[in-house]
């Protein structure tokens, strides 16, 4: 890499195990499936958020903040890790969640309870309406009491967030090379879209052509992608003069996989979640990797992933939403 990494905490557990599928080919009839684990990243910090958050609260911590401000839903593993990181530092988490969570907590957001995050609620239509005043409130009102809060956007999709996945691709590539795998495809899921964003970049700049990354919009329209990827991903290669080109034909989205919305689950995604734990004893969560996943098995049971190069599925996280 012809770039200086910035710094970086070591919260994660790295390497994640990349893990061939081998009962579940079996059960597809074919194709090659591989599953990149970053579930397994921690406990508490489990999933792809720990990884942004290696760099974004290294920032943060070596710019004096002791408290980190964030948004998500009330089911948020985003919010969930961001809490897990301020108990492991000593820092002071404030969430807005949306909407209203149940009075009794549950999943992830038992757990922002348990780390002792400090939990505002408000509702969905006033936050998306008003979120600039609302952060800008909520941070003067930290401020005024003394605290030196960073604001971390969802998801922390924002340019030092995209470390966190320029990082998991060169690990990745040194675990294919091991294998003498050259070519394959990539698969994730999409939301705020920093994952995204970071493996594109990250592809990029440690030059591996042979990586083909698909994204699979869990959350919002591919034209709604296009720009805002697009947008982080412009920002980064600014921010830190990466020496690459990126263009939008560099992302490449497999469609149709968000059914009637976010969070809204479907059979099929179901059926996935159904069909991984019992083949391979691997969990997925209902939000994001079981709806990607769906994109995958269309593709090797149709002939289109999986035969003429192997498959790799990034598995992101999300367990708790299954307790919620
Ligand atoms: C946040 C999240 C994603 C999506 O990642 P983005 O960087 O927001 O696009 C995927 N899977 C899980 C489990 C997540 O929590």
């Amino acid at each position: 890499m012809k770039v200086q990494e910035p710094k970086r905490l070591r919260l994660a557990t790295l390497p994640t195990p990349l893990v061939r599928l081998e009962r579940l080919e079996r059960e597809l009839g074919g194709g090659r499936v591989w599953l990149k684990r970053d579930d397994m990243t921690g406990l508490e910090l489990s999933g792809n958020k720990v990884r942004k958050l290696e760099f974004v609260v290294a920032e943060a911590v070596a710019d004096g903040c002791d408290t980190l401000v964030t948004e998500g839903t009330c089911q948020s593993n985003h919010c969930r890790a961001t809490a897990a990181v301020c108990a492991k530092l000593g820092l002071q988490a404030v969430l807005l969640i949306r909407p209203q969570p149940p009075d009794e907590p549950r999943g992830n957001h038992l757990l922002d309870v348990l780390f002792g995050a400090q939990v505002r609620c408000y509702n969905r239509e006033v936050f998306d309406s008003g979120r600039e005043g609302i952060v800008e409130d909520v941070l003067a009102e930290l401020k005024s009491a003394g605290r030196k809060p960073r604001w971390i956007p969802m998801g922390a999709s924002e340019p030092m967030g995209c470390w966190g996945y320029i990082r998991a691709m060169a690990e990745l590539a040194g675990q294919l090379r091991e294998l003498g795998i050259d070519a394959c495809d990539v698969i994730m899921p999409v939301s705020s879209g920093g994952t995204y964003a970071g493996a594109l970049l990250g592809a990029l700049l440690h030059e591996l052509s042979g990586l083909r990354l698909w994204g699979v919009p869990v959350s919002d329209d591919v034209a709604f992608h296009v720009r805002e990827i697009g947008d982080l991903c412009r920002r980064t290669v600014e921010r830190f003069t990466l020496p690459i080109t990126f263009t939008d034909s560099s992302m490449r989205f497999i469609d149709g996989y968000v059914g009637d919305g976010y969070a809204v689950p479907y059979a099929a995604a179901t059926d996935a979640i159904g069909l991984l734990a019992r083949t391979e004893g691997i969990v997925f969560d209902p939000v994001y990797t079981a709806k990607a996943f769906c994109a995958l098995l269309d593709g090797v049971r149709d002939g289109r992933l999986g035969r003429d190069a192997p498959v790799v599925f990034i598995h992101t996280g999300g367990v708790f939403s299954n307790f919620s």
